[in-house]
């Protein structure tokens, strides 16, 4: 960890403030996306939607060993959390010599990079990452090195799934919070706006295509509000925090938490997650120290030595993840610590929904 540097909050502060007069706003026509891609990739590393076996997902663009083509899809299953905050990470590595250790710190050149075609939620996630990454005294080296270096341009929302529900906690399928540019697909174009200081690098890809049009205009707004139409569960969380701060005793987590298995899919899809352990890796004289993701609804996430576990119970753990959501990130950065993606609902093999956990606890404290 280093000391965190003065002007870095104030610089992500500064990326998303951008002097009206000069937001660019084009028009893309959808057969053009693809050379804009192209363009783009020819300065930063990128990381796109890209056709899998059976799904879209986050991959390196490789535009020497593939054909790309940018697809349809709707929010992802998967999260490009990983790419700032990977699953695995090596810190440092070490070896043995003359009953001495030698830490060798690891050397990481990360190129300038573009995450193309993130959604507004997943945009928003990466600024409460941010805000845990930089608490405290300290910033954490590994996150901000790659985050300094990362650019997103986003892709609005038209078709939310039936699991999202962004609007509830702050958000909106067309946000450009967080965004350094962001298309919104009117059906037979995109327009392609900059949203931040930091994406007017983008200006030289798109000066050439035309300005956008009130009418453009006018339909990105039909487009945005249809989209949030189409969010089918919305609720008022502006007391969320004092709610549950009357129902840490409360029998409602008994109830919420009955069918959870603790497997921790929620946790680890949750693009918003940060929690992780260290271990090392070693063999005889050498070795490194890696960080992984760990997992609050996992039974040995608190087990303590003793064989005390604070959390011995799905009751607890389940409380624990949304009041460190819905209350603690609240008192800790004022800022809720959800998105609203949904990817919690989809991926829960036993169909429990943080939706009807939230109504639940709007309920109870209603009648409380
Ligand atoms: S995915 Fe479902 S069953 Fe698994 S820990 Fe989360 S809530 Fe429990
Ligand atoms: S808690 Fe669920 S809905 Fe909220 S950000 Fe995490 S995965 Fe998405």
């Amino acid at each position: 960890m280093v000391k965190k540097a003065k002007t870095q909050k104030n610089q992500n502060d500064q990326k998303n403030q951008v002097d009206q007069q000069q937001t660019i706003e084009k028009i893309i026509p959808k057969d053009k996306l693809d050379s804009l891609i192209k363009g783009i990739y020819k300065d930063f590393k990128m990381i796109v939607p890209k056709k899998a076996e059976n799904e879209v997902e986050f991959g390196y663009l490789d535009l020497d060993n593939e054909e790309y083509q940018f697809p349809e899809y709707q929010n992802l299953r998967i999260s490009p959390k990983k790419f700032l905050f990977p699953q695995n990470e090596v810190l440092y590595s070490f070896e043995k010599e003359d009953n001495k250790i030698k830490i060798k710190e690891k050397e990481e050149i990360i190129d300038d990079q573009v995450i193309f075609g993130i959604r507004s939620c997943d945009a928003r996630s990466y600024k409460i990452l941010d805000t845990f990454f930089s608490s405290g005294k300290y910033s954490d080296p590994y996150y901000f090195n790659k985050r300094n270096k990362t650019l997103l341009i986003g892709l609005a929302c038209n078709e939310p799934m039936s699991t999202c529900f962004c609007t509830s906690v702050g958000g909106d399928p067309f946000s450009s919070e967080g965004l350094d540019a962001i298309l919104f697909d009117l059906g037979d174009k995109y327009i392609f706006k900059i949203t931040s200081e930091k994406g007017s690098i983008f200006n030289k890809y798109v000066k050439e295509y035309p300005d956008v049009e009130q009418a453009d205009l006018k339909r990105k707004e039909e487009w945005a509000s249809s989209s949030r139409d189409k969010i089918q569960f919305n609720i008022n969380l502006d007391n969320i925090e004092k709610d549950l701060d009357g129902l840490f005793e409360s029998d409602i987590w008994s109830v919420v938490s009955r069918k959870c298995l603790s497997c921790g899919a929620c946790s680890y899809i949750c693009p918003t997650c940060h929690c992780f352990d260290v271990q090392d890796k070693y063999d005889k004289n050498e070795g490194t120290r890696v960080r992984i993701w760990d997992n609050c609804q996992t039974s040995i996430f608190t087990l303590e030595a003793s064989g005390h576990n604070p959390r011995n119970s799905g009751r607890e753990r389940t409380r624990q993840r949304i009041y460190h959501k819905f209350n603690y990130y609240l008192k800790n950065y004022k800022i809720l610590g959800c998105v609203g993606c949904g990817r919690c609902i989809k991926v829960c093999p036993t169909n429990r929904d943080i939706r009807e956990t939230l109504k639940t606890v709007v309920e109870t404290a209603e009648k409380a």
